[in-house]
């Protein structure tokens, strides 16, 4: 008998045919003596229309009723699945954020969770009642609905597993698992059994977009063994688990590309004390996170050029704040493009393996592929590329790196 909580993604749940196959899910692992509770999203499109009624009512909005409504597609999920479950004859009930209690901060909009009380699911667990968890959403210390942003319910069952010390958090989409990349471009990814949570952290942050990211860091943080696979194929998923579970480590275990990225040059920056910090003081203070910099060394003409990638959509607000700082920074030009895209080789063995680096180059020369920016961690490279050579690239780096099915 294992302590399971199961989350159903939002294709998962999408209509009321597909609840009863989650039921059905549910249902059988009930049946084979499983302490099981669940979570699950909104059904699929639901939270894009309830955000976008708060954005038509008022495009400054007050957080806080923005919460409430957008938390409102996972009540409608969770009632209705622990009606089918009823009806299939397994005892169950549903409960919103508030009920558990899942409690978090005030930052509406992507709150994060403070505490968990255990006690109603483990009461649900002891009745051989199956708990069934509005996800995504949590309450703040004044009592406001509060939710997780985007993605989030990954995070609330990862989060309640952790709470209910769960031996596996199952995470139902509609992928069967983690891939080497992406499938869709690559017809040759291979799905993996296992993966490390470092490695599903950075593939997550660098644009794999099976798990929320701070889902992953979650899972990491307390040990949660947690599995991706699909809600509609009797498979087993992928894996992620921690160093010790893995027996033989790939170099490469993954090849990440991230489409919304932009590149920003500032050039005949003055090279003295400060001005660095005059460039991304600012933009901190605007809520731009910036990713990948570089600054050359400067030559004898005692300037020198910056680069940095920020996410596309806050491009323009990057290229005006930098425009109004002109005086102080005193650059001789900027340019700025949104055409790229970064591309990332992501592996545990790295750190015990040479030449991943330099594969990676040869590879992208060896098509012609011209690289803008680098930059590494312990376990990855990632390069900005020209946009219009994503595929190209990241097909040539997965057949380079052995990762092809064969
Ligand atoms: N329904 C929420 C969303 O679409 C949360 C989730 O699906 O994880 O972002
Ligand atoms: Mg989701």
């Amino acid at each position: 008998m294992a302590r399971i909580v199961k989350k159903f993604g939002g294709t998962s749940v999408g209509d009321l045919d597909r609840i009863r196959n989650v039921a059905k899910r549910v249902a059988q692992a009930v049946n084979e003596g499983h302490e099981v509770a669940v979570v699950v999203s909104a059904m699929s499109g639901v939270t894009n229309q309830l955000v976008d009624y708060c954005r038509t009512a008022a495009p400054m909005h007050d957080a806080r009723e923005y919460d409430t409504v957008v938390a409102a597609g996972e009540q409608i999920t969770s009632g209705l699945l622990a009606i089918t479950l009823q009806d299939m004859g397994i005892p169950a009930r549903s409960f919103l954020g508030w009920q558990i209690a899942l409690k978090t901060n005030s930052v509406h909009g992507a709150a994060r969770i403070e505490e968990i009380e255990p006690e109603a699911l483990e009461a649900c667990f002891k009745e051989g009642r199956v708990a069934v968890i509005a996800g995504f959403q949590g309450i703040a210390d004044d009592n406001r609905i509060t939710t997780l942003g985007r993605g989030g319910s990954d995070t609330s069952a990862v989060a309640l597993a952790a709470v209910v010390s769960a031996d596996r958090c199952d995470i139902y989409t509609d992928v069967d698992g983690v891939y080497t990349t992406d499938p869709r471009i690559v017809p040759k990814a291979r799905k993996l059994n296992k993966i490390t949570y470092e490695e599903m952290l950075e593939m997550a942050s660098l644009g794999a977009k099976v798990l929320q990211t701070r889902s992953v860091a979650l899972a990491m943080k307390h040990g949660v063994r947690t599995q991706v696979l699909s809600s509609f194929e009797d498979l087993p998923g992928t894996l992620v688990v921690g160093e010790e579970e893995i027996v033989e480590q790939e170099v490469v275990s993954g090849i990440a590309y991230s489409r919304g990225e932009a590149k920003v040059t500032i050039i005949g920056l003055k090279d003295t004390p400060g001005m660095v910090s005059g460039v991304f003081a600012p933009l901190a203070k605007h809520n731009v996170n910036v990713d990948m910099i570089v600054q050359s060394a400067s030559d004898n003409s005692q300037t020198t050029d910056v680069t940095f990638t920020v996410p596309e959509d806050d491009l323009k607000k990057t290229v005006k704040v930098i425009e109004e700082n002109r005086d102080t920074l005193d650059y001789k030009d900027l340019g700025y493009t949104g055409d790229v895209v970064k591309v990332s080789v992501v592996g545990l063995g790295m750190r015990s393996h040479a030449g991943v680096a330099s594969k990676m180059f040869d590879t992208l020369a060896e098509k012609g592929i011209n690289i803008q920016v680098i930059s590494t961690s312990e376990i990855k490279v990632s390069v900005v590329i020209d946009a219009e050579y994503t595929e190209l690239a990241v097909r040539a780096l997965h057949t380079a790196y052995g990762l092809d099915q064969a």
